[in-house]
Formats: C-alpha cells, structure tokens, sequence
C-alpha cells in the first residue's frame, strides 16, 4: 500500500524452519499484511525508523538547565554517523538510567522556581487559541501525509541538490499551510485532534531541520547519502551539524567532532 517494494521470497525454507528461525517475522506479516511468507514473497521497502541527531547534549546534559535529553530524542554523539542495529535501545537503557539519576539527583537540591506565568499565557494562548480555535480551511491530516510524501520522496536514502532544495521549499509552504489548519473537535479534554495538530507542528519544525541540514552538507557521510556528493569530505565536514532557533528560521552552525580512540575510516563494505 506504500509504494514500491521488492519481493523477499522466504517460501523454499518451508513451513517448519520458518516457525522454528523466523517465527516473529511470520506472525508479523501476517498480522500487519496479511501474508503467510510460508506461502508467498514478503514486500519489502525502506522505512525511515529512526531519527539520527537531536537535543546536544553531553552525556545527558543540555545547555538548558534542569533539561536532560536520553534516548532518540537526543544528540550524545555515540552513534557517529549512522546508528547501527540495536545500539537505540541500549542507548536508551544505558542514558535513560544515566539521565533518570542525574535528574533526581538535581531535584533534591533544587528549589522549585517560580513558573514564568507570561510564558504560559503565551503558550496557553499559542495551544487555545491559535491551534485550537483556528478557524482555517486547512486539515491536519492533509498536511501530515503532504509531509511524508516529501520527506520519502526528496529527503530518503539517496539525497541531491535539487530536489533537497525542493523539499525544504516545500516544507515552509506546509508551514505556512499549518498556521491555518483546523482541529475538528474543539473539545479541552482528551482531544486526540488537538495532539496530532501539536505534534505535527513540531514535525513540520523538525522537517525543515533535517532537509535543510541535508542540503547544507555537501558530502556523504555515514546515513546521508548524496548522489552529487558521493565522496565523504574530512576536509570540510568532518564537524556536527548544530541548527538553533531565530524568528527568521532555522540557523546552522557547527561543533567539532571529538575522537578519542578510534580514528574515522573510509567504510570499504
Ligand atoms: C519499526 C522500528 C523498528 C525498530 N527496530 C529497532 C531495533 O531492532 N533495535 C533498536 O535498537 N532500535 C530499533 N528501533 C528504534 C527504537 O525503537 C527507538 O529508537 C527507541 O524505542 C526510542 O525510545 P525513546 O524512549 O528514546 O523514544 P520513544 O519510544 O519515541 O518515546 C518517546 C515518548 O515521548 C512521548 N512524547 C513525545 N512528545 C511528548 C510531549 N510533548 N509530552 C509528553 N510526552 C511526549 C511519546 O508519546 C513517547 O511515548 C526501531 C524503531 C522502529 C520505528
């Protein structure tokens, strides 16, 4: 249903070494596409399932004070640049344990500060009224699968100049499309709507991070492949890609890469 996918025929193992090497692979396409691999190709296509960068942080701790980033929505910089299998989940059991102790740790000496309430009229204000009680003609779910199209479309594995540029382009015009969405229900409690607006939001945000970091490094690098680019650059790019908030966008800086042990290689595989 998503598109293009190649067939993995698994059919000439036969029902018995299926159940006793695969069995999780046969319950699952079963359940999700209704495939028996015992009796036909399994389709298979790319998926984006994780999220490579995110909050900087050194082992756990942000610039910003009391805020600790653990797991995929952090940037602790041990996956290089390209996260291997498995590594997210012991990444979030080993920093999750790190971050859960360091934060109880700071609360127990901290006092609780005032809250900002002009911050939060500001925030209620931007939720109620701006996303809540948007009376625009624009649905959220549109907008949502607009933003996966281009994503897979111009932001997959196999990245160019032109069609980056496009995606980022592509992305502020949905930005500007979000600002006039409309949330169904107008419910305050358990309004499953409003959340996916909330959510999407911030994914348009990051959206136009990532193709706009895309596009900016010219070379390839671990996951970032670039056709125009296919080389990976030391010289030049041997650095974190760093991108801070402005009100006019999003703005990208730099931070070198720390090597201890390990020198980075050219991958020969
Ligand atoms: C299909 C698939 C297969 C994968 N396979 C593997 C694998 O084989 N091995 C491996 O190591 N990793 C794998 N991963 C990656 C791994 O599952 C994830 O990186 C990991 O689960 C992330 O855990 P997390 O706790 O950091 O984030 P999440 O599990 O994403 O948890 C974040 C939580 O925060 C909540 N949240 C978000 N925003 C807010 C907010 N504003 N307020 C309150 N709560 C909020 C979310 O609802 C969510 O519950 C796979 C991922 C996918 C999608």
């Amino acid at each position: 249903p998503n598109g293009p996918y190649i067939a993995l025929d698994l059919t000439h193992l036969g029902e018995d070494k299926i159940n006793e090497r695969l069995p999780y692979i046969r319950e699952v396409t079963q359940r999700l596409v209704g495939i028996d691999p015992v009796h036909e190709p399994i389709p298979i296509a790319p998926a984006a399932h994780y999220s490579m960068g995110g909050i900087r942080a050194n082992m756990t701790v942000t610039p910003l004070p009391h805020l600790f980033a653990a797991g995929e929505c952090s940037c602790l910089s041990l996956h290089g640049a390209n996260r291997l299998g498995s590594n997210s989940t012991a990444e979030c059991l080993v920093f999750g344990a790190v971050a859960g102790e360091e934060a109880a740790k700071l609360a127990l000496k901290s006092e609780l500060p005032d809250l900002p309430q002009e911050k939060l009229a500001q925030e209620e204000k931007r939720v109620f009224d701006q996303i809540l009680g948007n009376e625009g003609g624009e649905r959220v779910s549109e907008i949502r699968t607009k933003m996966m199209d281009i994503m897979n479309e111009k932001v997959w594995i196999f990245r160019d100049e032109k069609r980056l540029a496009e995606a980022v382009k592509e992305i502020r015009a949905l930005r500007e499309r979000f600002k006039r969405a409309k949330v169904e229900d107008s419910s305050k409690v358990f309004n499953l709507g409003l959340i996916n607006a909330l959510e999407l939001d911030f994914m348009l945000e990051l959206a136009e991070v990532t193709a706009l970091s895309a596009l900016n490094r010219k070379e390839s690098r671990g996951a970032h492949s670039r056709v125009d680019y296919p080389q990976r650059d030391d010289a030049n790019w041997l650095k974190h890609t760093l991108v801070y908030y402005t009100v006019d966008g999003p703005m990208i800086d730099y931070a070198p890469v720390t090597i201890t042990k390990w020198q980075p290689v050219e991958r020969k595989y």
